[in-house]
């Protein structure tokens, strides 16, 4: 099946074949034909399935299928909004807008905060079709009146689990408010938790259902292991690792934004080029950070989950979890970095004696066998007691003033409160750990 095939007019398939992709995704297979029709759209999709062209080619196609003759007066109305969590993830889509649109008369803007709103402002008077934005500063818009959405025919949620996550979902309600009734609804979530649920059922009108099997689940490319070594010698570990093998292009995750700051400050002062990439950081040094990481420049890239998030850094090959999440299904979201595209990728967890339960939870999730492993030298004092991880901050990474920005409940389906501590209920937690065994000495 071609993207022709598909219906996708003679514009948008060659720019996509320009981007050297011949055959569809399976999400696109799906989805393209979905938004075609013109219905609403509830789809089960995460990073890395090629979502974001499942939604963007048809939504093009619209657009450019019934393009508006201009108004007698006033400037063209926006026709389609994309709400994304992240501003990497809106930069990244409003690129996907362009790059696929590259040969209709469509205009796109990317809209985040953390960035000066002037010039923003002054975008927003010529003509936007189509805009990609963050809902906080988009409100901000809407309040100063500098945005018009009520002729929004087409709007997206992307990454709607994650934007309930980070706490927009009042936001959310209050743009719902200002597009109109009548309109074709799609929201993509990687998960389907109840409160998503409520949500779509709240948004979408009779909606197509379409999901894909998660991308990482079965990613035999991915070797992945587990290291246990004590909390406060994880980083002397990382160093180790990474100057022994001489790995480059390490992304590294941390709960918090503390921790992230942290490590990346420690493992610079080891030799060893860090940066982190946080919700409170700039706009800037985020773009800076992400671009070097990208050119091979920078060697290990330090980031919470929120602002790894929806980056397409592709065919990663380290994937480090320095501590591991708090929510097993974010472990699938961190590995997938990496192993991309047919070449192979490592992702390697760091657990310490507070996380067996959170590593027992990833390996009843991924269905793999993820025994720590103890390297010589690294072997885990057992005299160090299990503590509770706490707001997703573990002593000694403990933030004064929280835990991850903008309120994360990482509560799932089926998951745990935010505070809550790592052996499930305190009693114990090493009881219930997955055995360690011991290499043959090799640091492999
Ligand atoms: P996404 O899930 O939208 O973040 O896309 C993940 C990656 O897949 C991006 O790097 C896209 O450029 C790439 N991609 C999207 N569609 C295709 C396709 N049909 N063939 C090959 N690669 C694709």
């Amino acid at each position: 099946m071609s993207f022709a095939s598909l219906g996708l007019s003679e514009e948008i398939v060659r720019a996509v074949t320009e981007r050297g992709y011949t055959d569809p995704t399976p999400i696109q297979l799906q989805a393209i034909p979905a938004v075609l029709s013109g219905g609403d759209l509830l789809a089960g999709a995460q990073t890395g399935t090629g979502k974001t062209a499942g939604f963007v080619l048809p939504i093009l196609h619209r657009l450019a299928d019934k393009a508006v003759k201009g108004p007698s007066e006033g400037r063209p109305p926006i026709r389609a909004l994309i709400l994304t969590p992240t501003r990497e993830l809106a930069a990244q889509v409003e690129e996907s807008v362009r790059e696929y649109g590259k040969y209709l008369k469509l205009n796109s803007m990317m809209m985040f905060g953390g960035v000066n709103i002037n010039p923003q402002i002054q975008k927003l008077r010529s003509r936007v079709d189509i805009l990609v934005a963050t809902p906080g500063r988009l409100l901000d818009h809407a309040q100063q009146k500098t945005v018009d959405l009520s002729k929004v025919e087409i709007l997206v949620l992307d990454e709607a689990d994650r934007m309930l996550d980070m706490g927009f979902i009042r936001d959310i309600k209050k743009i719902m408010a200002l597009i109109p009734k009548q309109r074709q609804t799609l929201l993509f979530s990687a998960t389907f938790s109840d409160e998503i649920k409520t949500l779509a059922d709240s948004l979408l009108n009779n909606p197509a259902m379409i999901e894909v099997a998660r991308r990482n689940a079965t990613a035999e490319l991915i070797s992945q292991k587990a290291y246990a070594v004590d909390r406060e010698r994880k980083r002397e570990l990382l160093t180790h690792l990474i100057k022994e093998h001489n790995w480059f292009q390490v992304l590294v995750f941390t709960r918090t934004k503390h921790a992230a700051n942290r490590l990346a400050e420690q493992l610079d002062k080891d030799g060893i080029p860090a940066m982190a990439i946080h919700g409170n950081k700039s706009q800037a040094a985020r773009t800076r950070a992400l671009k070097e990481f990208k050119d091979g420049s920078l060697q290990v890239l330090v980031a919470t989950d929120i602002a790894a998030r929806g980056i397409d850094i592709s065919e990663l090959p380290h994937v480090v979890n320095f501590e591991l999440p708090n929510v097993a299904e974010d472990y699938v979201h961190r590995i997938g970095r990496t192993g991309r595209a047919g070449s192979e990728g490592e992702a390697l967890s760091l657990v310490c004696v507070d996380e067996h339960k959170l590593l027992a939870d990833i390996a009843r999730l991924t269905k793999r066998d993820l025994t720590a492993e103890i390297l010589p030298g690294f072997e885990p004092d057992p005299r160090i007691k299990a503590e509770p991880i706490l707001n997703g901050s573990q002593r000694g990474n403990q933030p004064r003033g929280g835990g991850q920005g903008r309120a994360r409940t990482p509560v799932r389906s089926g998951s745990q409160p935010a505070a809550r501590p790592a052996g499930g209920g305190g009693a114990k937690p090493a009881a219930r750990a997955p055995a360690l065994h011991r290499t043959g000495g090799r640091n492999r």
